[in-house]
């Protein structure tokens, strides 16, 4: 019987770099992880140790973390479906990350495709086709996975039909590929308590083939509502039951599960804390029932 492959996002920090990326997903139970090589929001990167690399990876070894099922996530301050400068700049930045994804020895990269912003969709969407094939090189091994987007003001990527027309644009299709984020699609409009169907149609649009990850997150947020606000598993629209059927799913077996919703919020001592729900919800995952009183008992295993 194959394990569960599930994670979530962990940090990646200047001093410890991967190694404290490893402990953290450990302390969560996990067997798969995701991480930003820097903050999320801006593109200042340190460089890669090579030590601490190398201590990362005995680590995941010794605690079985395949690193086909680590995954890098791109600043989403790189927008492809622009024009000049930030067009050339996210083109350098990603051209760079790309190599680190390399020097780290992993081979996936989730990217949010870009926003058009003042450009017509079509002028996007051709924008981040030249962005992938410019930095896609002849021995790139790090495949790009792009993520579904929830349709947040001017985003590509709403649909299938926007990521499979970037994906027929791409000259080198062994480098790319789709990361689904649940929330996401269903503030996209798809309905996910549907999934099978959902599934279906990613497949005849898209093709399963290029299905690499999934974020399993709760939505805070009705269908369609474009939003893009996660929400803890079960707590949310889609609700637990749709989210377990979807991480259970016969068709995603092999494929990384990573969940990146909310911290908890905590008055300790009159101190506001936030704590992560990870190894709480990956727990209730596990045990595949829905505990009712999990943001206590994430603040109480903290505490
Ligand atoms: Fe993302
Ligand atoms: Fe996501
Ligand atoms: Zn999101």
């Amino acid at each position: 019987m194959e394990e569960l492959i599930i994670g979530s996002h962990v940090s990646f920090k200047k001093n410890d770099q991967l190694v404290g990326s490893v402990k953290e997903a450990i302390s969560y139970g996990a067997n798969a992880f995701m991480f930003y090589t820097g903050a999320p929001q801006n593109t200042s990167r340190s460089e890669i140790d090579i030590e601490l690399t190398k201590e990362a990876k005995k680590l995941m070894k010794e605690n079985h973390i395949d690193p086909r099922n680590v995954i890098v996530h791109a600043p989403y301050i790189i927008n492809l479906a622009s024009t000049g400068e930030k067009f050339n700049f996210a083109v350098a930045f990603l051209r760079q990350e790309i190599d680190r994804v390399e020097n780290l020895g992993f081979d996936k990269m989730v990217l949010h495709p870009g926003s058009h912003v003042n450009l017509e969709l079509e002028e996007g969407l051709q924008s981040i086709i030249d962005g992938l094939n410019l930095v896609l090189k002849k021995d790139t091994s790090v495949r790009i996975l792009l993520e579904t987007m929830a349709g947040k003001g001017t985003e590509c990527g709403r649909n299938f039909e926007e990521l499979k027309r970037i994906i027929d644009g791409v000259e080198k299709k062994d480098n790319i590929g789709i990361c689904l984020d649940t929330c996401h699609i269903h503030d996209a409009g798809y309905d996910v308590t549907n999934f099978d169907e959902v599934l279906t149609q990613f497949d005849t649009i898209i093709g399963l083939k290029y299905l690499y990850c999934v974020h399993i997150n709760d939505s805070k947020n009705v269908r369609e509502s474009h939003k893009d606000r996660h929400e803890n598993i079960g707590m949310g629209y889609i609700g637990f039951d749709n989210l377990l059927h979807i991480i259970y799913h016969e068709k995603l077996r092999d494929i990384p599960k990573i969940l990146e919703t909310p911290y908890v919020t905590s008055t300790d001592d009159s101190k506001e804390k936030i704590y992560p729900p990870y190894k709480i919800e990956i727990d209730m995952i596990r045990k595949k029932r829905y505990n009712s009183n999990l943001i206590e008992d994430i603040r109480t295993f903290y505490k």
